[in-house]
């Protein structure tokens, strides 16, 4: 794959598609700028090497229409303070081209939302052309995305003349790469989060590759389930405990060391945030439902880690939204935090978890990409990555 640094760009109109889909509160504020911040590299590096750099990105879901609530102008304020120069906001590029025109070397516009064209999320080809006029180089950056085939991340490169990546993308997929080919080991998967059913193809990979497997999360439950335990009111997927079981059975076979959580912190719900107490597996009344892991369970997952050399961690311990069932999520970012391992963090959940828990600058890697890592961890390829391989 070509990135962009393996192409002159000086003079050159560089389309940027970044990932800018970043959290923002009710009045609009942006609450975390980590996104923004990761894709500075490239866009320094275009400014750097003269280029006129124009930037796209997604946010939220405006579903193909204009919506001020979705408006990517708290963005280019932010970016403007990041790079200490003027970014020019184009709020429709079909009407503003002259703008783009205008543009020197060196110069940064970002266009409004991209997703505010129902072209976009359709992958039309009449849409990447519209915005194929108006650049010479395009640039994927937008890992986040890579998952998916939109317009201007799958259309576009295909049409456009020159395709490569940028610096974030190319640190992600170094990072993805690197923990399946490393020799070190071992190599330890913590998988959690809510549902057998959303990790099923990342659990099947990762028996064939890692060395320890361990569960936390909601899924436990199906595990659990599976092994002949009653597990209360606790999420669990009845269509999944023969799946579960063949997991397990994979797992013995290929000689992974495969660990659920001995104990959990209990209530009666969700919404219910006073816990009932913690309960081991053997014992979950059948009123109460598993919200985190309890204490042992935290213990024996840090035993299972302390020899790791290498990690990656998809999915929370617990509701860690939640401070009464966030410890076990916490304890365990914790103690990823401290070993003297690789240790890659998927985004989303687990990335919000891993900050919120005051461990981020321990960590190996986070990435930036909640859905395009895992697809990553199931083993498969991401259909923009594809097209800029067939580019090169
Ligand atoms: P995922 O997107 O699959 O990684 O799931 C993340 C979500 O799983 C978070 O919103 C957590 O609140 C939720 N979660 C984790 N553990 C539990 C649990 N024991 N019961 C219900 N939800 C859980």
């Amino acid at each position: 794959m070509r990135f962009i640094n393996d192409i002159d760009i000086k003079g050159k109109r560089v389309f940027i598609r970044c990932d800018f889909n970043v959290p923002m509160d009710e009045n609009g504020n942006i609450t975390d700028d980590n996104r923004i911040r990761a894709a500075l590299p490239t866009i320094q590096y275009a400014i750097d090497n003269k280029a006129k750099v124009i930037l796209a990105s997604h946010l939220g879901r405006p579903k193909g229409k204009p919506n001020p609530k979705y408006s990517l102008k708290a963005v280019a304020k932010r970016l403007s303070t990041l790079l200490d120069k003027d970014v020019v906001f184009i709020e429709d590029f079909k009407q503003q081209k002259d703008l783009i025109e205008k543009l020197n070397n060196g110069d940064v516009a970002l266009l409004e939302n991209l997703r505010f064209h129902p072209g976009e999320e359709e992958n039309s080809e009449a849409f990447a052309k519209e915005l194929l006029e108006l650049f010479d180089v395009y640039v994927n950056d937008a890992f986040g995305v890579c998952h998916r085939k939109h317009a201007s991340v799958y259309a576009l490169p295909k049409l456009a003349p020159i395709t490569v990546g940028g610096f974030l993308l190319k640190k992600e997929l170094d990072y993805f790469d690197k923990i399946f080919t490393i020799k070190d080991k071992p190599f330890v998967a913590v998988i959690g989060g809510a549902k057998v059913s959303g990790k099923l193809d990342c659990l099947i990979n990762l028996i064939d590759k890692a060395d320890k497997l361990i569960i936390g999360g909601a899924q436990a439950f199906t595990f659990l389930k599976a092994l002949g335990y009653e597990t209360g009111k606790s999420l669990v997927e009845d269509d999944l405990i023969d799946e579960a079981k063949r997991i397990m059975e994979k797992a013995k076979e290929r000689g992974v060391r495969f660990y659920l959580p001995v104990d959990f912190v209990c209530s009666s719900s969700i919404e219910d945030k006073t816990p009932k107490g913690v309960f081991t597996y053997q014992e979950i009344p059948t009123d109460l439902m598993g919200l985190d892991i309890g204490p042992a369970s935290v213990e024996l997952f840090k035993e299972a880690l302390q020899d790791a050399r290498v990690v990656v961690w998809n999915g929370p311990m617990g509701v860690f939204e939640v401070n009464a069932f966030a410890k076990g999520t916490n304890e365990i970012a914790k103690a990823i935090g401290k070993l003297n391992a690789l240790s890659v963090v998927g985004g989303g959940d687990t990335a919000e978890a891993v900050e919120k828990a005051g461990e981020s600058h321990n960590m190996s890697y986070i990435s930036t990409g909640g859905g395009a890592s895992l697809k990553l961890l199931e083993g498969k390829t991401l259909p923009a990555i594809e097209v800029l391989e067939s580019k090169s």
